[in-house]
């Protein structure tokens, strides 16, 4: 089996991260943990966190660092999801994160932090075209619909527009990625961890560029 691997996806909304975060879960079989999944499921069944994000997330802003740690800490908790590995998708986003992040993990750290770069350009237009699955997070297009009318071929839920996919809250959450996100790459790159990967391409090319990139990592170690 390959060995598992403690990973951190980096990329603007609509850089494809969600997708090659599920393809590198099964390639390096470890969890996918998504933030954002995460929180539309509590969103979904209503809970005290969901109540709370609803309102943050529609407007395109971030949850404060320490809740949205917090989850993520229960996760990892899991069967020793710390050791095996990890692929998280949209954690950390911001120095406040990462750094509750590098303390949780102690004495293990990251592999890598894998940045996907896409023109801002074509973000906006890849999210415009976007569907998702309300229960399993799947992502479709309106190129690349499900099957069966907007039913998901994985799960059988409800493909739809999210909520925060609208025009003003994706110009939104662009600019709150600018600004606390961006700066995660120099965190990272100081580190020796950040590796960044030209994110334009099939979903085929940008996995093998993404795989390689770990591979390489792995040699020199
Ligand atoms: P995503 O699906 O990753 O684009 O996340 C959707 C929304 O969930 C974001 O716009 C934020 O409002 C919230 N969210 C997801 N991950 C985080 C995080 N790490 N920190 C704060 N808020 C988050």
């Amino acid at each position: 089996m390959t060995p598992g691997v403690r990973l951190i996806v980096l990329g603007k909304q609509g850089s494809g991260k969600g997708t090659q975060c599920v393809r590198l879960s099964h390639h390096y079989s470890v969890p996918h943990i998504s933030t954002g999944d995460m929180l539309r499921a509590h969103v979904e069944h209503k809970t005290p966190l969901g109540l709370q994000a609803q309102e943050i997330m529609d407007a395109g802003r971030l949850l404060p660092d320490e809740i949205v740690m917090d989850m993520v800490s229960e996760r990892l908790q899991e069967r020793n999801v710390s050791s095996r590995g990890f692929i998280l998708d949209g954690f950390p986003r911001s120095i406040g994160q990462a750094e509750l992040l590098e303390a949780r993990l102690l004495p293990l750290t990251i592999d890598l932090a894998i940045e996907l770069d896409v023109p801002r350009a074509m973000v906006l237009e890849r999210i415009a075209g976007r569907r998702t699955c309300k229960d399993c997070g799947k992502i479709y297009s309106l190129a690349t619909p499900p099957v069966v009318q907007w039913i998901c071929d994985t799960c059988g839920g409800n493909v739809e527009q999210r909520s925060d996919d609208t025009p003003e809250a994706v110009t939104k959450r662009l600019d709150v990625y600018e600004e606390s996100t961006m700066p995660l790459m120099e965190f990272y790159k100081h580190r020796g961890l950040l590796e960044s990967i030209d994110a334009v391409g099939t979903e085929a090319q940008v996995m093998e560029r993404i795989v390689s990139a770990i591979e390489a990592r792995r040699s020199e170690a």
